[in-house]
C-alpha cells in the first residue's frame, strides 16, 4: 500500500512538471507518516557549496548514482 501512495504522489509531480500547471514540490521535501496518515513538509534551499548540485559541482549526479550502486 505504501509504495502505491508514494508512487501516486510522484506521478502527480511528473504530470504537473510536464503540463506546467499547479505548484510542484521543487525546493520542498514532502514526508508521509503512514502510521498517523499525516504529511509534513520541509522547505529546502540549495547549498551553493554542495559538491553535487552547488555552483561548482565536483561530482555529477551520475557519479553519485554510480557510488550508490545504481
Ligand atoms: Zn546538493
Amino acid at each position: 500500500m505504501l509504495p502505491g501512495i508514494m508512487g501516486l504522489l510522484q506521478a502527480n509531480e511528473v504530470i504537473k512538471l510536464i503540463v506546467g500547471i499547479g505548484e510542484t514540490l521543487v525546493g520542498r521535501l514532502l514526508m508521509f507518516d503512514a502510521l498517523s496518515s499525516s504529511f509534513m513538509e520541509l522547505r529546502l534551499r540549495r547549498d551553493p557549496d554542495c559538491p553535487v548540485c552547488g555552483s561548482a559541482p565536483a561530482r555529477s549526479p551520475a557519479d553519485v548514482a554510480a557510488l550508490a550502486g545504481q
